[in-house]
């Protein structure tokens, strides 16, 4: 089975047996940056609903580029931690409804504050994500909140970070 198949199986058992609600999605993560907009179409034809790529973060050598053919690739959801993303990949992200992250992860936080300005600046959608490989990434509201305000996002703003921004997609999806 393949890897988002196996990630769906797991996905089914936890929607079944434990009282929270998971949907399955893929980050695509170190790719040519030419071929990300293939890899998103087939992680979506294999089940994941919600489609991430691993931006170009200040604290790993992510391919150049690769914000770029995220932000053109209408099948990607979340630009996850882009880094120093230029305005113009920002206004890009808008017109394809990609949203674009500030992260609670450690490292690739220190765009956070750029991201948020560039986004507020040409109007572009964030979400407050985790990044969590463990259950000590996992952060509450109140947290993900103080983040958001730590990235020099207004209140209404953060608010829009955390609630109607990540319902849009899941909403766009019939998730919701
Ligand atoms: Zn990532």
């Amino acid at each position: 089975m393949d890897c988002v198949g196996r990630i769906i199986d797991a996905v089914q058992d936890i929607n079944d047996n434990w009282g929270i609600t998971i949907v399955p999605g893929a980050e695509i993560t170190h790719a040519p940056a030419e071929i990300i907009p293939k890899l998103a179409k087939k992680a979506k034809e294999l089940g994941a609903e919600v489609i991430v790529v691993h931006g170009e973060t200040l604290v790993e050598p992510v391919i150049e580029g690769t914000n770029w053919a995220a932000v053109n690739c209408p099948d990607v959801d979340i630009l996850a931690h882009p880094g120093l993303i230029t305005y113009e990949e920002a206004e890009i992200a808008k017109e394809n409804n990609i949203t674009l992250e500030i992260s609670s992860r450690r490292g690739h936080s220190l765009g956070n504050g750029h991201v948020g300005k560039v986004a507020l600046e040409v109007g572009a959608n964030l979400i407050i994500d985790t990044d969590t490989h463990s259950p000590s990434d996992l952060i509450n509201y109140e947290t993900a909140y103080s983040y958001g305000l730590g990235a020099g996002l207004p209140e209404k703003e953060v608010k829009k970070a955390l609630t109607t921004n990540p319902e849009r997609i899941l909403k766009n999806k019939g998730l919701l």
